[in-house]
């Protein structure tokens, strides 16, 4: 049976999200270290406490919100007081923006056998927007799924906050969808949601992902055949444990991802070595 549907995880899948997110925060991390002169116990506490209020580990209004570098901004933007840790930021994630060897030419190839390539993300949508534009993957991703964005501070609107005018971040292509709040993997109603929409028999799709606890137990909770992009596995490597210190994750996130780990979730199908695997395993 033919596939014609390749819905796909993009963090860890289609790029190393855990080394971009490493890379560029720990580029600005480092220099507000040096430039505040604060205690880093405090620091990281207090970098967590902000992620958790707003649910993610890339807040744009992080350093606004930091309580330990109120006295420093002193009523001052961030940008100002720290734009050498903002620049640092942004060039050490421009640097590190890249996809997972072969992924550009699988998608190419998927798209010239007529496949729907459809992504779902668990980040929030202005960040997966910035990665999609810069990574080139508007309209080689047809439909894209993620979350809204987290809230805007008070007194900003959307606009205020963009450094270009709106028409920069739209996609040229690709369709921009968000899933509902509080669904998260591997809850399988989504992704059966996903295929219902496609209008594409279910036989005929196909699901990739790293996670096994989040997106392999889902695929096979929805019976939709799938395969595990074990080379996007990242929880091991020793970037993981400042990601760990300054996550977004709650007591309850903790637990439940416990709970989620207890299963014993074995995969259809193995991608070793890379994304472009899925070619020698599907029919497209
Ligand atoms: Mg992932």
């Amino acid at each position: 049976m033919k596939k014609r549907a390749l819905i796909t995880d993009l963090d860890n899948t289609l790029f190393d999200w855990v080394d971009i997110w490493y890379r560029s925060f720990s580029a600005m991390y480092n220099k507000v270290v040096v430039d505040a002169g604060v205690d880093e116990s405090i620091l990281k506490a207090d970098i967590r406490a902000v992620h958790q209020r707003h649910g993610t580990s890339e807040y744009a209004f992080l350093l606004e919100e930091l309580p330990c570098l109120k006295p420093i901004l002193a009523g001052r933007p961030a940008t100002e007081v720290f734009s050498e840790a903002i620049d640092a930021y942004r060039d050490a994630r421009r640097e590190a923006m890249q996809l997972y060897p072969g992924v550009a030419k699988t998608l190419h190839e998927l798209k010239s056998k007529k496949c729907v390539v459809v992504g779902y993300t668990e980040s929030k949508a202005f960040y997966t927007n910035y990665r999609i534009r810069k990574l080139e993957l508007d309209g080689l991703v047809d439909i894209l799924f993620s979350p809204e964005d987290h809230d805007l501070p008070r007194n900003l609107s959307a606009d205020q906050i963009r450094k270009y005018p709106s028409d920069h971040y739209a996609f040229k292509s690709t369709k921009h969808y968000s899933t509902p709040k509080g669904e998260i993997k591997p809850n399988p109603d989504i992704l059966n949601s996903i295929i219902e929409n496609l209008e594409i028999p279910k036989i005929q799709c196909t699901y990739v992902g790293d996670s096994l606890h989040k997106d392999i137990a889902m695929a096979k909770d929805a019976q939709v055949d799938h395969a595990w992009a074990k080379y996007g596995t990242a929880q091991s490597r020793p970037e993981y444990e400042l990601l760990r210190s300054v996550t977004h994750w709650t007591d309850d996130d903790v637990e439940y991802e416990k709970k989620i780990h207890e299963r014993d979730v074995r995969p259809d199908a193995i991608l070793n070595e890379s994304f472009e695997e899925i070619l020698g395993i599907y029919d497209f």
